[in-house]
């Protein structure tokens, strides 16, 4: 039987681990690394590699890799075997602290947006001791962060580390003039992460989602998820038992694996873990995602990460749950019992209010891709429109600070349920509001806006950027101030009425918020171009600077590689659909309407009358027209955008031109899906793929 506790990160070198199997000052200065960030000495970095390599092969590993985030969204790696040349020609099992802290692996084909060329290919990992080494398959992982010979960043996690290290100077600098000097504060995540599940055997049918993974054409099937009877369903004991195994492979590797349940749309789901720093938490999402997706082969399915695997049914996300909380184990946006005196949240609140408010744009662009566009605005997700969801009984209190009169605390009515067996439950401060982008959930704020595919990495440099900005500025301020709370009070109010725009309570989805939204003067990116236009605005290359994550250049080279990803995957989804329309698609129709020809000619030779038969002829010939010529505008499209050499108008146009020519093209496909009998459609339908696991 499996046992969680005792199989709970069995797989990973972790504290317990460390305390058994090191000596007492060795535990002791990677203890003090792991928990303050300071680096570690070379000597005990040479006794920490022979015992996780000792207890590696114990796991049965034979190599170990540095893995890394670079820039192409998912992780690295390279295996090296432990092995060293012995006498005799035997071997000995090595594993060096200089291994452990730095690799080299060939950087030239990682993505740079031109920081380094390919003659300078030098880039280093280095070991990141504050996320535990892992064991997987035969191989022992060793976190990295991925950086230029020249000290430029390559990847995700060293951004992250910086944004971290920033949030927590501001917000000790805040918390000291409140007399509190914690350790350190640290952001907090907790990912929730959707996915699909399909059949393996259809999947291998479908050249889109193999090459894709997203569904490039498909008509909607005759059940989807109207009747709303799969969010929170039975769980069909297929997925369950991929759902049980799931759990049992991350436990093992000392994920928080916490929540299960079928979502939205059918064939969809969502696994959510406890949430942890957000360091550890962006390393266990990308594990996460890399073992559901190894997990569903051994199940004969195919987990899809897209966020838009089918169009007219629910995407996927990965709401992003974000807290900040102290070492001493206090949440800072715990509002806690009498909210109205608790100036301490109040100042924090303020400033993430401000943070979002001055920072829209990051935010929005740190969730832009193509995939994710599909969703943004698609009224199943956020709007592209950044704003914040307070609830009432916050958002009355600012309203009343910034009035000037006087509060009354708000007490949580009682519900009941009716029945007296079951206990009565307080309601919370807030109510849910599903349809927000970046909402206050009671003692968190969960950025809705993520695209499921996407590293959180990106999402959370930012966040933890724009609050650290905030709280440096009021930080400036309050040190000098001679009354604190007086100070505090006044800042407060002054910062909500000027960044009061971005609070709405209201429904995101709705039509008329987009005009409001635009009187009130906030950004309204609606794709992935125009989000990243702002990427390298002065004021962000600024700031970034200031805090040390990004230099000028880094900025520039991240945009230029978004940029460049956006356009590839828009020409690679253009050229897939060319080739199935021409060797799938219309074979299969002019086949169905060679029959319907037949039909009626040897009708009509016998004198019948041929009315219905004509008319579907005619049909089926029409669209056949339309979708070849739509093939051929599409391919030209393509081949002219693709020619353009400026990367930021490419991009506008795959997004204005291709990708508009590829919406016409799937008009006349799916419309030809709905004529042609099912022995000759090339390929599962949307009926097939999602209602039959
Ligand atoms: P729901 O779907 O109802 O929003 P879930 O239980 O699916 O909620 O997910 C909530 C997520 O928020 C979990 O990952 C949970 O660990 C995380 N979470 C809870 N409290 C905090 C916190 N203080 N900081 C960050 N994340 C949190
Ligand atoms: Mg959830």
């Amino acid at each position: 039987m499996f046992k969680v506790p005792e199989q709970f990160g069995s797989m990973v070198f972790n504290e317990q681990v460390m305390r058994e199997r090191l000596p007492k000052d060795v535990f002791k200065a990677l203890h003090c690394t792991i928990k303050t960030g300071k680096s570690i000495a070379s000597d005990v970095a040479d006794v920490v590699a022979n015992a996780m390599k000792d207890w590696a092969i114990e796991k049965g590993a034979t190599h170990y890799t540095h893995w890394f985030q670079p820039m192409t969204g998912i992780t690295a790696e390279k295996h090296d075997s432990f092995i060293q040349p012995a006498e005799g020609g035997t071997v000995i099992m090595n594993f060096s602290g200089k291994e452990l802290i730095k690799g080299e692996p060939d950087a030239s084909s990682f993505p740079s947006g031109g920081l380094r060329s390919t003659f300078e290919a030098r880039g280093y990992t280095a070991w990141d001791p504050t996320s535990y080494a892992f064991v997987k398959g035969s191989v022992l992982y060793i976190p990295t962060a991925f950086i230029a010979y020249s000290g430029q960043v390559l990847d995700k996690k060293t951004p992250l580390l910086r944004s971290m290290d920033c949030l927590d100077k501001a917000a000790l600098r805040v918390l000291k003039l409140f007399g509190k000097t914690p350790d350190r504060v640290i952001p907090n995540v907790g990912p929730e992460q959707e996915y699909f599940l399909i059949p393996r055997e259809l999947y291998k049918k479908r050249p889109d989602l193999i090459i894709t993974g997203r569904t490039l054409f498909g008509a909607k099937p005759p059940k989807g998820q109207e009747l709303e009877d799969h969010y929170f369903g039975n769980i069909k004991f297929k997925v369950l038992e991929y759902m049980e195994d799931l759990d049992r492979e991350l436990w093992k590797l000392g994920i928080y694996a916490k929540t299960r349940h079928n979502e939205v749309a059918p064939a969809q789901h969502e696994l959510a873990p406890i949430f942890s720093s957000v360091n550890i938490a962006t390393d266990h999402n990308q594990l996460t995602m890399s073992v559901m997706r190894k997990l569903a082969k051994k199940h004969d399915m195919v987990c899809l990460l897209h966020e838009k695997p089918f169009a007219g049914v629910n995407g996927s996300g990965k709401h992003n749950n974000w807290s900040i909380s102290t070492t001493d184990g206090e949440n800072l946006l715990e509002p806690g019992k009498d909210l109205k005196n608790n100036l301490q949240f109040m100042l924090f609140l303020t400033a993430i209010i401000k943070a979002v408010d001055e920072h829209q744009d990051l935010l929005r662009l740190s969730v832009a891709t193509a995939g994710n566009d599909h969703r943004l605005g698609a009224n199943e997700a956020p709007p592209a429109i950044i704003s914040m969801f307070l609830g009432d009984e916050i958002t009355d209190l600012l309203e009343t600070l910034a009035s000037g009169k006087e509060y009354s605390n708000h007490v949580g009515n009682r519900l009941s349920t009716g029945v007296e067996s079951v206990p009565e439950i307080y309601e919370d401060t807030t109510d849910r509001n599903r349809t927000s982008p970046f909402a206050f959930t009671g003692n968190k704020f969960e950025f809705r806006s993520l695209g499921s595919a996407v590293n959180i990495a990106c999402p959370n440099i930012m966040i933890n950027a724009a609050v650290a900005d905030a709280l440096n500025e009021f930080a400036d301020a309050l040190e000098k101030a001679p009354d604190f709370k007086k100070a505090a009070k006044a800042l407060i109010k002054a910062e909500y009425v000027k960044h009061r725009r971005i609070v709405f309570n209201g429904d995101n989805y709705a039509d008329e918020w987009k005009q409001e939204a635009a009187r009130r003067g906030l950004l309204n990116l609606a794709s992935t171009p125009e989000a990243l236009s702002y990427y390298d605005r002065p004021e962000n290359v600024e700031l970034f600077g200031r805090l040390k994550i990004y230099t000028n250049e880094e900025v520039r080279a991240r945009k230029d590689i978004l940029l460049e990803n956006y356009c590839k995957v828009i020409n690679i989804e253009a050229l897939t659909m060319c080739e199935i329309t021409l060797k799938q698609i219309l074979p299969a129709a002019l086949e169905f309407s060679t029959r319907l020809a037949d039909n009626v000619s040897k009708l009509s030779a016998l004198g019948m009358t041929v009315g219905a038969q004509n008319e579907m002829l005619l049909k089926v010939s029409r669209l056949i027209n339309a979708a070849y010529a739509a093939e051929k505008k599409l391919e030209e499209t393509q081949r002219a955008v693709k020619s353009e050499t400026d990367l930021q108008t490419e991009a506008n146009l795959c997004h204005e031109k291709v990708f508009a020519a590829m919406q016409e093209l799937r008009e006349y496909c799916d419309r030809l899906e709905t004529l042609v009998p099912k022995e000759l459609w090339p390929f599962p339908t949307y009926g097939d793929l999602l209602l039959y696991v």
